[in-house]
């Protein structure tokens, strides 16, 4: 089964793209059933992480098949020619363009993991994670493509009335509505119970106030899911916060007054959200009134094995690069590449890098087998964010003086590296989910 089932109604661009692919596997196909023929084996070996030339080649991973590798060598061809050339431009700019987001939706890259019958592509989560990795290994941060497609589509694809579904999904897909969700508040980020942007009921609509802060692709977005309190009386706050979906450009709703400023992930627009005695119709609530949080609680899990597995790309990507720069900067009339020193720290980054290799992937297939729980999610976003910024830090090192300038691709990996311990829930907040399932008596 070709991994992206759709060609629907895609534009001719993305037709060309996928047609391309499936060309190419057809012809991998016949060449495989003529092995047979032969008495040939079947299956070619596909070499892990620690074998292959180097960490980010294409062709390697038992859990990904010949029709992922022709379609990750077509997502790194569209990282190379439509985001690596514009980045440096978008970072000044705190946002990516418009027409970035649409050429994304043309090429399928959005919404891969939605079902098509709701208006997404259909595909597979290792499709998905195709886009994830490739987008770590040319060291962009931005867009915020994985936040829109894999965080805010699930919401309303999975709790979404068929009116949701129909207005938002394949405008999302085709990169003509970008999405955001916004949890944090400034009194409320790791406690979400805490959350006090309230929605009160008059009639059928609801009026909201309150506001968010940190909200990546805020600045952008055409549409965000808000968490607000319904119930202030609820048994547990959890009992009483429901999710609605709101349009830029709704009364009452604000954006800024400019993009934060962060120390990196700089074309990722993030923004503060302000709402006053905004008045939302009763279609805008997603999903059941009161169910927010055990919504969230369901979705979270998915959020954490996507920044794991970026963490743990972004970790691959620094190892080649700082492999490629001892092995040909100078000291002491050999390149320091021949130090026994380099070489054992570089022994050790790759074995860390690829034990957690094994683990991510063993995520990625439990959760493609929907059998990923919380606790493991919070495991694989706690090791490969660690992992992450350990690596950082010894690839910076060993690049020297050069890795501390911020032409260096080293130093923007190591700056953007800092925050992926904070967000979708700090580390501290995974160690309490994991712990809670060690000592449960239940
Ligand atoms: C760049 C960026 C993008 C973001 N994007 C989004 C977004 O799109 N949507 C969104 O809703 N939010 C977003 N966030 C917010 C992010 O999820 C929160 O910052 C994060 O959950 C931590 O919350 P906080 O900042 O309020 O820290 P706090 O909760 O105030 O935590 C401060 C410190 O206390 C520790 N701490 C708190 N409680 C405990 C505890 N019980 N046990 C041990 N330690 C504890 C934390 O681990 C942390 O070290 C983003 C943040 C950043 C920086």
């Amino acid at each position: 089964m070709f991994a992206i089932k759709t060609l629907r109604s895609f534009s001719p661009a993305t037709k060309f793209f996928y047609l391309r692919s499936k060309q190419a596997f057809s012809v991998m196909s016949r060449m495989q059933h003529a092995q047979v023929q032969h008495g040939e084996t079947t299956a070619p070996f596909r070499p892990e992480t620690p074998m292959a030339k180097t960490l980010m080649d294409i062709g390697t991973r038992r859990i990904f098949s010949e029709e992922h590798d022709l379609f990750r060598q077509n997502v790194r061809r569209f990282f190379q020619e439509e985001v690596v050339p514009y980045h440096a431009q978008w970072e000044k700019a705190g946002e990516v363009s418009r027409e970035v987001w649409k050429k994304a939706g043309e090429h399928g890259l959005l919404g891969i993991y939605t079902p098509e019958e709701h208006g997404g592509i259909g595909g597979d989560l290792l499709s998905a994670a195709i886009v994830w990795e490739e987008q770590m290994y040319c060291n962009c941060s931005g867009p915020g493509f994985s936040l829109h497609s894999e965080v805010v589509m699930p919401y309303i694809s999975h709790y979404g009335s068929k009116a949701q579904i129909e207005h938002y999904i394949p405008q999302m897909t085709a990169g003509k509505c970008i999405g955001a969700i916004a949890m944090t508040e400034p009194g409320a980020g790791s406690d979400l119970q805490g959350v006090k942007t309230f929605a009160k009921k008059y009639g059928t609509d609801w009026i909201i106030n309150g506001s968010k802060v940190f909200i990546s692709n805020g600045w952008m977005s055409d549409m965000v899911i808000v968490v607000a309190v319904t119930n202030r009386e609820a048994k547990t706050a959890a009992h009483g916060i429901s999710l609605f979906l709101v349009d830029s450009g709704t009364k009452g709703f604000k954006k800024g007054p400019f993009h934060i400023h962060n120390l990196c992930l700089n074309a990722v627009d993030t923004a503060e959200l302000f709402f006053e005695d905004m008045r939302l119709p009763a279609e805008a609530l997603l999903g059941q009134v009161n169910k927010g949080f055990y919504y969230m609680m369901n979705e979270l899990p998915q959020e954490r094995l996507n920044i794991a597995v970026m963490a743990l790309a972004s970790s691959e990507f620094m190892f080649e690069e700082t492999r490629n720069f001892v092995m040909q900067r100078k000291a002491f009339g050999r390149t320091i590449a021949d130090l026994q020193v380099v070489q054992h720290k570089l022994a050790e980054l790759k074995t860390d890098i690829c034990v957690g290799r094994a683990f991510i992937d063993s995520c990625l297939q439990l959760h493609s087998e929907k059998n990923l729980d919380s606790s493991t999610a919070s495991m694989a976003k706690n090791w490969a964010t660690d992992l992450q910024n350990r690596v950082a830090t010894q690839c910076l090192q060993l690049h020297g003086g050069s890795g501390y300038m911020w032409e260096c691709p080293i130093a923007k990996a190591f700056a953007d590296s800092r925050v992926t311990p904070i967000f979708g829930g700090t580390n501290e907040i995974m160690k309490e989910l994991i712990s809670r399932n060690i000592v449960s008596k239940k």
